[in-house]
């Protein structure tokens, strides 16, 4: 193996079988530590020296349940728990089919997804207008936030762990996207919900995350380009495929 790939900097392997363990494991002074759900981010990213990882496997649920006209899924879920779940709205198992292939959906999970907060993630694009609430456990206790508040600021994260994320149910959705292929990560797309007060829309590819988006906003968006599309070309696919959502949804605004 090459000295710099991740796996050659982890000294200890932990597999908690409580939440407080897991919470006590993440807490020690002076030991760098990071937990690992799916490990497709963990295992792929280089670690800091003398890593100790924290598997959630024994700790965080996977199961997809109803809760108060909500839909609780476990941290640990699959993304292709999600998609084999019709209890799932029909557009989040697309989003999380399209996440990669089925090695990539067999192991990584939705509270890694959460966590990472990759740019060009539709199924995250797909749990903002879902309006996803993460619930976090802490030393001090859980708390729940939106997701769009915990992409904000991935610091209210910091020596905590999602346990679940629960998303609403109903409304009529579409999406749009425009990738260097139809199978590759898109370069920008766009994915709406009608809800109850209005179309909510997110948008990939065009900030550090996802975001939600109007479509006011999207002509003051400042967008990083690469070799896929340029900052320019990426505001204009933002405002084309957002017409094309909406016009899907029938105007609804
Ligand atoms: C080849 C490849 C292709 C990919 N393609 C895509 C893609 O198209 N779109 C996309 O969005 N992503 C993609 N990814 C990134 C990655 O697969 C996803 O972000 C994935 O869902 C991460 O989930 P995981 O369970 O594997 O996370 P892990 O690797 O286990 O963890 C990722 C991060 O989240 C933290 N974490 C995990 N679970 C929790 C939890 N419950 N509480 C707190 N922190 C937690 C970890 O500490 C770590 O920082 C790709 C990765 C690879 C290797």
């Amino acid at each position: 193996m090459n000295a710099g790939y991740g796996m050659r900097t982890i000294t200890r392997y932990h597999r908690p079988t409580t939440l407080d363990e897991a919470l006590d494991l993440m807490a020690r002074d002076g030991v760098n530590s990071v937990v690992v759900a799916g490990g497709t981010v963990v295992n792929s990213s280089p670690q800091p020296p003398d890593t100790e990882v924290i598997d959630l496997q024994a700790i965080c649920s996977r199961a997809i349940e109803r809760d108060n006209g909500r839909l609780a899924i476990g941290a640990m879920t699959r993304l292709q728990g999600l998609v084999e779940s019709p209890a799932v709205p029909s557009l989040l198992r697309e989003l999380a089919y399209r996440e990669g292939p089925n090695t990539l959906r067999n192991a990584a999970t939705i509270g890694g997804t959460v966590a990472t907060g990759d740019p060009d993630s539709e199924l995250l694009a797909g749990l903002l207008v879902y309006e996803a609430q993460v619930r976090i456990e802490h030393p001090g206790g859980p708390s729940t936030l939106p997701v769009v508040d915990l992409l904000a600021d991935p610091r209210v994260l910091a020596g905590g762990i999602i346990g679940s994320i629960s998303v609403a149910t109903g409304g009529a959705t579409a999406s749009a996207r425009t990738g260097r292929t139809p199978a590759d990560v898109s370069i920008v797309a766009a994915i709406g919900r009608a809800a109850s007060d209005g179309v909510l829309l997110a948008l990939t590819g065009v900030a550090a995350t996802p975001i939600l988006a109007t479509r006011e906003t999207i002509a003051s968006l400042d967008p990083s380009g690469d070799f896929r599309g340029s900052a320019e070309y990426r505001i204009d696919l933002a405002g084309t495929l957002a017409d094309r959502v909406f016009g899907q949804l029938g105007g609804v605004q």
